[in-house]
């Protein structure tokens, strides 16, 4: 199987390249064209098996179509730790540099206000840690009712911080009718639960 194979579109195969990648690693053969079909998807998978470009890539492909509106991210993405968010924001630089996406990172350490300006714009993508993202929901500077795809990355991990009731409660805001896609190294109970409560017929993928 190539990259090609999967069906991700020419300007995204370029960076793909220039990445220095040839051959898809398994979670990212099977991840990447059920993605883009805007199928559910849930990864047990490690760091290192090429879990972030499976989600990164086919999510640079929907959101090539479509456009962003102000203070409604189409994707948000939800990360235990700002450092983890950061490079889920590089991989969306590095794979999207042939399109046109928009991109906020709502965590510790990066400035509200230059964050609520490119949120009020609106953003193709929306990077959080789930208390930062709960701050300016509240204080109503985010719309989360335009949010088409909703990426839960290392859900393990905020298990352990204990983000779970953040999520949930994150979720309940935004539409029914989104897809879900959940990536954790572990499956425990209150993953899968997660999982059960909030994603549709998922594609399990275990690596
Ligand atoms: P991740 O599991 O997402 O943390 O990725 C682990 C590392 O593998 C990252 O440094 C990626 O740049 C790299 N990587 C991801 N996909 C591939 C691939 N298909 N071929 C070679 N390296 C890759």
């Amino acid at each position: 199987v190539t990259f090609a194979d999967l069906g991700l579109a020419e300007n995204i195969l370029k960076a793909v390249t220039e990445a220095g990648y040839t051959i898809p690693t398994p979670i990212q053969a099977e991840a990447i064209p059920h993605i883009a079909m805007g199928g559910d998807v849930t990864g047990i998978a490690q760091t290192g098996t090429g879990k972030t470009a499976a989600f990164v890539l086919p999510m640079i492909q929907r959101l090539s179509t479509g456009r962003a509106r102000a203070r409604m991210p189409r994707c948000l993405i939800l990360c235990p730790t700002r450092e983890l968010a950061a490079q889920v924001a590089e991989n969306f630089e590095k794979y999207g540099k042939y399109l046109k996406l928009t991109m906020a990172l709502l965590i510790g350490g990066v400035s509200f206000k230059d964050q609520e300006t490119l949120l009020q714009r609106g953003v193709d993508v929306l990077i959080a840690t789930p208390g930062r993202l709960m701050d300016q929901f509240d204080r109503g500077k985010l719309l989360l009712m335009g949010v088409e795809t909703l990426i839960i990355d290392e859900a393990d991990r905020m298990l352990d911080m204990g983000f779970i009731p953040d999520i949930e409660k994150i979720c309940t805001k935004l539409p029914a009718n989104r897809q879900t896609l959940l990536f954790s190294a572990t499956f425990p109970a209150d993953i899968q639960r997660l999982a059960k409560t909030f994603q549709k017929d998922p594609k399990k993928i275990e690596v």
